[in-house]
């Protein structure tokens, strides 16, 4: 039992009689995406001079330029999930002569649209003064920019522009990016190699641990144990995205600056599509959604070249359903005829899904302490008024960069003083900063409601900051209704009863039936673009997991997952890798997991020790999707 009177799932100790083999390098760095991109491009070209001797010596080898080593825990690093549509602000400044004919599924942005869908179907929830809406712009289509059951924005508001952007798929510009840094042969990048956690020394980070193979899923050694190394490195670099679990132990460790918290999430999901040859859409297309499958889903199209389009919704956490699915909402997104008339006769080349920390500013950890300092979506960069994480990520990093290599060059140490002096002044005094600011309240009129929350961005957007809609926001679990709750009016509780035993009855999570009972049709599978959720495990992005790892999803206390009537964790899983399981503890399968890191704060209750925190533990953990495209 733990000190709150809880029974915490614990592991087995993993260091008794274990003997570690060690390693010392200068600088360690967890995780490759694109702030980690920026951090190594930019160190990478001042660890040596021009004739290619080393400008500042390693401490862990001398005579040898500095030590550095990137581990990722993706089976390659090509395997992340984003949009991507960039203003590029940063990456160009680092690349000045970039030829995107170099990088594949790269192109300028040509055309943007965003655009307000209405419910062709009637089963969406919407509120009375959206139907109210809806209703006046049906009325009135003649005399608006309406089409396929859509209301095309007069304009795109400055704030979202992205003007003489880019467009990417992640995993082709974090390949692309890997190979330039690579080729330097001053930064070693090793993916398939989950860091499971810092390692603390006298109240500083003086390196992390990997993870342990040749283990249960209990994190138990079998035969061919193979305990994680210690890496020991004067900077741990922390740059392992939104759900990293080595910034969040540092959080866990040292809090978040006062008055910061991390409540505001989304899920994205996705799918790379070849549009069928009859598709009129332009490479460098952009079009953004919001109001359909649900008013609080907004959804993006991005067209690359070779008619190859990546399009997905991001379901966020303040759409306050205990059922909130994103894999068959997206699906209705497509279905959606604005979208439709494009997509239809499509083929699915990949798919993903990945959390978003939407917090930005007001989310930010402390980004440096004595040995460490961090860059990235997990540093609080991502700006969501802008709907932009890539740019302002990439960019965290090459600060960072730039600050470590001024205390190499003299040779100070990495204290926190320095590093706040040498990074976190420069950060202050960025766009990113001061973009992140102008957004900080933007969204806080989405704790009210869509329509509040549309105009709290718009404000926001249009006054720079200086004017939002007030709200006060909880963490994910606090906002839940439970089931019954949240269906009050269109669902019997009696009806839900039943629904629920039918479905345990057949193995079944709940969210399709109630989705089907609300109104939503079945989705017309054709095996192409509209394949099964566990088709598309399959097919598109190929979900694997080697053995001989512990479970990286654990489920903390088995005794209030039993007494949790929501089971949202079940209901919402991207990867369907979280199952009814015995006891009504729910079961973790790992080779279905794309590691979206979803379930993190989609858990229906607090931890009993930090209101702030879930009752699920997300890990460093192998495997995951397997496509280069997302
Ligand atoms: C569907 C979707 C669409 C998006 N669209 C856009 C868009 O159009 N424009 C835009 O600018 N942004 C977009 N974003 C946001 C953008 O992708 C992120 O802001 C950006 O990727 C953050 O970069 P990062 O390097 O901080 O983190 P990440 O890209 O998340 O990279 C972190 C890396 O760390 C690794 N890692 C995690 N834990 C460990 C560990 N324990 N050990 C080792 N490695 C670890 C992860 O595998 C990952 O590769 C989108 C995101 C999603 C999900
Ligand atoms: S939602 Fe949280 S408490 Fe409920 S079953 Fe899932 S993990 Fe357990
Ligand atoms: S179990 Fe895996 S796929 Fe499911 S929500 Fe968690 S991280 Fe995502």
């Amino acid at each position: 039992m733990s000190e709150n009177g809880m029974s915490q799932q614990t592991l087995p100790s993993q260091d008794a009689g274990v003997e570690r083999q060690t390693m010392d390098v200068d600088i360690v760095c967890v995780g490759f995406g694109p702030a980690m991109g920026g951090f190594l491009t930019t160190l990478a070209r001042g660890l040596t001079n021009p004739d290619g001797t080393p400008a500042v010596e390693s401490r862990a080898m001398p005579g040898m330029p500095p030590q550095v080593v990137c581990y990722e825990r993706a089976d390659d690093i090509g395997f992340g999930v984003s949009g991507v549509v960039t203003r590029a602000r940063g990456i160009r400044q680092s690349f000045p002569d970039l030829d995107l004919s170099q990088i594949p599924l790269a192109a300028p942005v040509a055309h943007e649209t965003v655009a307000y869908l209405l419910d062709p179907i009637g089963a969406s929830r919407r509120s009375p003064l959206l139907r109210l809406a809806d209703r006046c712009i049906r009325a009135f289509r003649g005399r608006l920019p309406y089409e396929h059951e859509a209301l095309r924005l007069p304009y795109v508001p400055p704030f979202l522009r992205k003007d003489g952007g880019l467009l990417f798929s992640i995993g082709q510009f974090n390949q692309w990016v890997g190979a330039q840094v690579m080729g330097t042969g001053v930064v070693q990048i090793w993916p398939g190699m989950p860091v499971a956690k810092p390692l603390w020394e006298d109240g500083r980070v003086g390196g992390v641990r990997l993870t342990d193979q040749g283990t249960d899923l209990h994190g138990r050694p079998e035969a061919g144990f193979l305990p994680g190394m210690d890496i020991r490195a004067a900077l741990t670099v922390i740059g392992d995205g939104p759900v990293g679990p080595i910034g969040r132990q540092i959080d866990e460790k040292l809090g978040l600056p006062e008055g910061h918290h991390r409540r505001e999430w989304a899920v994205g999901a996705k799918v790379v599509v070849d549009l069928p040859e009859h598709s009129t859409l332009e490479p460098g297309t952009v079009l953004h959604t919001f109001g359909y499958p649900e008013p609080e889903i907004f959804g993006f199209l991005y067209v690359y070249p070779g008619r190859i389009a990546s399009a997905g919704i991001f379901v966020p956490s303040w759409f306050d359903s205990p059922v909130r699915t994103s894999y068959r909402y997206l699906q209705h997104w497509m279905l959606h005829p604005y979208l439709w008339r494009h997509l239809s006769g499509g083929r699915l080349r990949s798919w993903g899904a990945k959390t978003l920390q939407e917090s930005g500013k007001r989310g930010e950890p402390h980004l440096a302490g004595n040995g460490f300092v961090r860059i990235g979506e997990g540093s609080g960069s991502t700006n969501v008024l802008t709907g932009s994480g890539v740019d302002e990520a990439w960019t965290t990093g090459v600060l960072a960069a730039q600050g470590v290599l001024e205390l190499l060059r003299v040779g100070q140490p990495f204290t926190k003083e320095n590093l706040e002096r040498a990074y976190i002044a420069r950060r202050r005094v960025s766009w990113v900063e001061a973009e992140g600011r102008v957004a900080e309240k933007a969204r806080d009129g989405f704790t009210r409601g869509v329509v509040s929350g549309l105009v709290g961005m718009a404000l926001a957007g249009l006054t720079q900051g200086r004017a939002a809609v007030p709200g006060k926001s909880l963490p994910p679990a606090k906002r839940l209704p439970a089931i019954e709750e949240y269906y009050a009016g269109r669902i019997a509780p009696e009806e839900i009863a039943r629904i629920r035993q039918d479905c345990a009855a057949r193995g079944l999570s709940l969210h399709n039936a109630l989705m089907d009972r609300c109104g939503w049709p079945a989705i017309p599978h054709d095996g192409q673009l509209l394949v099964s959720h566990q088709d598309a495990l399959l097919m598109g992005g190929k979900v694997q997991a080697p053995p001989g790892y512990a479970d990286h999803v654990v489920f903390l206390y088995p005794n209030l997952c039993e007494t949790c009537g929501t089971k949202l964790c079940i209901e919402m899983c991207s990867g369907q890798a979280i199952t009814a399981g015995d006891k009504a503890v729910p079961a973790f399968d790992r080779d279905k997991c794309v590691h979206c890191g979803a379930c993190l704060w989609n858990c229906a209750v607090s931890h009993p020790d930090d209101p702030e925190r879930s009752a699920i533990e997300f890990r460093g953990g192998t495997g995951g999707l397997h496509s280069a495209e997302n």
